[in-house]
């Protein structure tokens, strides 16, 4: 993907009211997450690309982070649900500006939408679509199996790994979407457009 379609999606997202700019690397998007994000209470939701980018270990030695994947996981949930800042990623960005993401427990899908004073998000051009209907399409059929296959989840998807079934597992991991047209009222939003392949 070139960068300038990147680009041209960042000035999207401008002009919906979100601050947003294209980096090269995850390594670039850390570095610049790590200089603005200092001193501060800080929640992670479950995201791949925030695990990647190495950003959650740079972050513990001059803020106070909470992510349910590293510590304990209802804690860590229970109070990054109101910290100053946010790090999350999406399951799907259409390059018409929206961002589609789907969760089983919530904690992610509220927090982008309350309870923070910024949320930054981090998005590799693998989940660039031309439409909002592809994006979501790619959350459904892409992300979500590809997470339900990592949780070992007893669902179609994560056995065929091929699409979404639309299933009525109890194992489920699909229980709601949000589809983010821009930024929440009171709650400003970044998003840091990566030149590489990030997350599910
Ligand atoms: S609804 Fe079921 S089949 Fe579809 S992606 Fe979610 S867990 Fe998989």
């Amino acid at each position: 993907m070139t960068t300038q379609i990147l680009k041209d999606t960042a000035s999207v997202l401008q002009s919906r009211g979100y601050t947003a700019a294209v980096f090269e690397t995850g390594k670039d998007a850390c570095e610049y997450l790590n200089s603005k994000i200092d001193g501060q209470t800080a929640g992670i939701g479950g995201s791949s690309t925030i695990d990647k980018i190495g950003i959650y270990e740079r972050l513990l030695t001059h803020n106070t982070v909470f992510w349910h994947w590293k510590q304990d996981a209802d804690l860590a949930r229970k109070e990054a649900m109101t910290t100053d800042v946010y790090l999350t990623s999406v399951n799907a960005i259409a390059r018409t500006g929206e961002m589609i993401s789907i969760d089983g427990v919530g904690n992610r899908l509220s927090s982008m939408l309350f309870g923070h004073r910024k949320i930054y998000f981090v998005i590799g051009r693998n989940k660039l679509t031309d439409t909002c209907e592809q994006a979501v399409w790619r959350a459904r059929n892409i992300a979500a199996p590809r997470r339900a296959r990592e949780l070992n989840r007893k669902t179609p998807c994560a056995a065929h790994c091929d699409k979404c079934y639309d299933c009525k597992s109890p194992d489920r991991i699909c229980r709601g979407m949000v589809t983010l047209w821009e930024p929440m009222f009171g709650m400003e939003a970044e998003v840091l457009l990566v030149n590489e392949d990030l997350g599910l």
